[in-house]
């Protein structure tokens, strides 16, 4: 979201830019004191995001996505490269990477030749400092031009005076690289001839014959002389020679501005992280160890304590809370505005809020695992399963942003490149159980299927399922042929201590947007609901059973009398979820009597009531995204098309083959149908595997078959 249009005139416009991973978005945060979602992963910011500096507000702080050079490849970095060359930004604050100062000063030295003035803020200081890496600034800025400070985002150390620079507006002029002279007398030739802004720039771009560059200006015929030219009289040059040329002046800038004393601790902390990547990346390990932290994690956050709370809240507090409210009421002598407060508005709000508790004990968990650098490590693993299926391990970031919500998981597809890729991935994202989801799965499991943390455990093993599943057809049925995906360019980076205030603050936002949603989009549902189950189609007050709701809800119930939860309440639910997901319990706790949902429901109809809920399209907002990312209407309706097909098909294999089972309790058949179940799931996902989908048009092998390449 682009708030920029909200923010009151500023004076000052910075752009933090650099490299994905360097803390930008950290940097971000302790400028403006908001809490955008910092992650030990590239592509966790894929828009930018402009928020005012806490101590001087005519300043605005604009965060970009990170770039690994200005040459945008996806549409994450189009936004970044988009925003540079708007004009918007007065000042560029460049964060690096102190640990990985040669990488990151590829971007600096495009940087410095854009018009717009540039403060270098050498990040991750407390870092370097362990590992033994001290950098001169006064050398670095006396060769490069701009002035260095060193910083720690996350440590608040060096920010107060890499500011005050800033704001002071005395910023040093760059000092762009010298390359060859031959190189320098064409690049004079262009800017003399040209004329645009960011000049020099233009010149090297041009120079390097960038043709999706040069297609974005008009390039007079003089220049192209000059660049053929350049070509023609140096043809031992090759188009990278440019690239290579900045290469080595970094090389040499490095080597002359860092002393590293590579001893103790950074030997330490790489020797540490290759000892722990021994382990959880080891081929038979990695899926054993990943299995049990999610079954640890959701123990303690569904079961244990998580569960304790919520049902603190649930069995304890919501109906005292109700009593007394009731009490209040009873003078004014009105069944009909206790029963709206009582059993409509604050059964439906305090249902969901009672899972605030293990909604941020788990969020407290995934932020663990994120800022530890586990979860890159998961994504990597993943990488060549998934290339399997038609996706990578891009694809695996935004699950798991989808295990919090859809709609910033669907945005995170930005970084995807390969079109089929990602909007697979934004149709399978939402079988991903969302916080909203996790309220389902909480509700279920402690009412019908016995409170057991592995029933819970169990669903995010079918959300993934469901996701090989679905990848599997989309990749057979997505005609259109792109080009090679890329390759998955995920860095592991060392493993860090995670900041407890930063995981504090994770789940706080969490809880604090679970509560927000209860108190705005699921209190408007729970009055809606409330009236249409308590008025006819004559506005006469009724019984629940000869409501509007229940006529809406018995014309729905037969399509769902086969997946094993047919009476009309639930068919209810199951439409009233697409305003958001919590709304599925809110509207059984408003319409089943307390206590005596086991009687409209099996506990194997519960248990496939989830998974259709898991599965079917998800509520208007990520819908609403899902549309937009994808750019056409088509898209977006097919990935609603297919959810609801996926969702209905496997929840009626589900309880059909678990009802038969369940009926004639014998082993043989218990065991027959199981193995008819495994034996089809296996021959029909290697055939799709092995025969069909390619989705990506090799050189290397005309008909598709025998891919290596992916
Ligand atoms: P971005 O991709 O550039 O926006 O980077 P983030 O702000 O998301 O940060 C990437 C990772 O680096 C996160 O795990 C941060 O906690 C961590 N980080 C950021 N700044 C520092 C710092 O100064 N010191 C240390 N040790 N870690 C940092
Ligand atoms: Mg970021």
């Amino acid at each position: 979201m682009n708030k920029k249009e909200q923010i009151p005139e500023t004076r000052l416009t910075i752009a933090l830019c650099g490299n994905p991973n360097s803390g930008k978005t950290t940097l971000f945060n302790q400028l403006t004191g908001s809490n955008q979602k910092v992650g030990n992963w590239p592509g966790v910011t894929v828009e930018q995001k402009t928020g005012i500096y806490k101590d001087d507000k005519s300043v605005a702080i604009v965060d970009t996505p990170g770039i690994y050079s200005l040459s945008p490849f996806t549409i994450d970095e189009q936004v970044a490269h988009d925003y540079l060359f708007s004009g918007k930004p007065d000042l560029i604050i460049n964060i690096v990477d102190s640990t990985n100062l040669e990488r990151n000063l590829f971007l600096t030295t495009q940087l410095a030749e854009l018009d717009i003035p540039m403060v270098v803020a050498l990040n991750m200081l407390d870092e370097a400092e362990a590992q033994g890496i001290h950098i001169d600034t006064e050398k670095l800025s006396e060769q490069l031009g701009c002035a260095f400070f060193s910083i720690s985002a996350a440590k608040n150390i060096g920010i107060d005076k890499l500011m005050q620079y800033c704001i002071a507006g005395n910023i040093a002029q760059r000092k762009p690289l010298r390359y060859l002279a031959r190189t320098e007398d064409a690049l004079t030739a262009i800017t003399n001839t040209i004329e645009l802004p960011n000049k020099r720039w233009t010149a090297v771009k041009l120079l390097e014959r960038d043709k999706n560059f040069a297609k974005t200006i008009d390039v007079p015929q003089e220049v192209n002389d000059i660049v053929e030219r350049y070509h023609k009289e140096n043809p031992e040059l090759s188009t990278s020679d440019i690239a290579e040329q900045r290469y080595s002046h970094i090389e040499k800038i490095v080597a002359s501005c860092t002393t590293s004393q590579k001893k103790t601790s950074k030997q330490h902390a790489e020797r540490m992280t290759d000892k722990i990547d021994k382990i959880v990346l080891n081929k038979w390990l990695a899926f054993p160890i990943f299995a049990l932290v999610m079954v640890i994690v959701f123990f303690v956050s569904v079961g244990g304590l998580g569960g304790w709370l919520s049902g603190l809240i649930a069995d304890e507090l919501t109906p005292w809370s109700q009593g007394i409210v009731a009490g209040w009421l009873e003078p004014a002598n009105q069944p009909w505005l206790t029963s709206l407060i009582v059993d409509g508005v604050m059964g439906g709000v305090l249902s969901v809020v009672s899972f605030v508790p293990q909604i941020m004990l788990l969020f407290g968990f995934i932020a663990i695992l994120e800022a530890s650098g586990y979860m890159s490590r998961i994504a990597f693993i993943m990488d060549r399963l998934l290339n399997k299926i038609g996706l990578g391990g891009k694809s695996f970031v935004s699950m798991i942003i989808g295990c919090g919500c859809s709609v910033p998981a669907i945005m995170s597809t930005r970084t995807i490149k390969n079109i089929n890729e990602r909007n697979s991935t934004i149709t399978l994202t939402p079988f991903m159980p969302c916080s909203a989801k996790m309220a389902i799965i909480s509700f279920f499991t402690a009412k019908l299927l016995g409170g057991n943390a592995l029933v819970a455990v169990s669903f995010y093993f079918a959300s993934i399922i469901a996701v090989i599943l679905g990848g599997l057809i989309l990749k057979v049925f997505s005609r259109k042929k792109t080009s090679a995906s890329d390759t998955f360019l995920m860095e592991l980076p060392v493993y860090r201590m995670p900041s407890p205030s930063s995981v504090l603050k994770q789940m706080w936002d969490r809880g604090k947007s679970f509560l927000a949603k209860a108190g705005t989009v699921i209190l408007t549902a729970s009055v809606v609901l409330w009236l249409l189950q308590s008025f006819n189609w004559r506005f006469n007050m009724v019984t629940t059973d000869q409501s509007m709701l229940a006529s809406i809800g018995k014309l729905l119930a037969p399509l769902f009398v086969p997946l094993g939860f047919g009476s009309w309440e639930f068919a209810v639910a199951t439409l009233t979820g697409i305003a958001a997901k919590e709304t599925v319990v809110t509207t059984l706790e408003i319409l089943i009597p307390e206590g005596m949902i086991a009687t409209y429901i099996s506990s194997w109809g519960a248990y496939c009531f989830v998974i259709y809920n898991l599965l079917t399209i998800p509520c208007v907002a990520a819908i609403s995204a899902s549309f937009t990312e994808q750019g056409k209407v088509r898209n977006g309706l097919m990935s609603m098309l297919f959810q609801l097909v996926v969702a209905y098909v496997v929840t009626l294999v589900l309880y059909q083959v678990g009802n038969l089972a369940i009926k004639y309790t014998s082993a043989t058949i218990v065991t027959v149908s199981c193995l008819v179940l495994a034996f089809a799931l296996y021959f029909s996902v290697r055939y799709l595997v092995k025969h069909k989908g390619c989705n990506y048009e090799c050189d290397h092998c005309p008909n598709n078959e025998h891919c290596t390449k992916r």
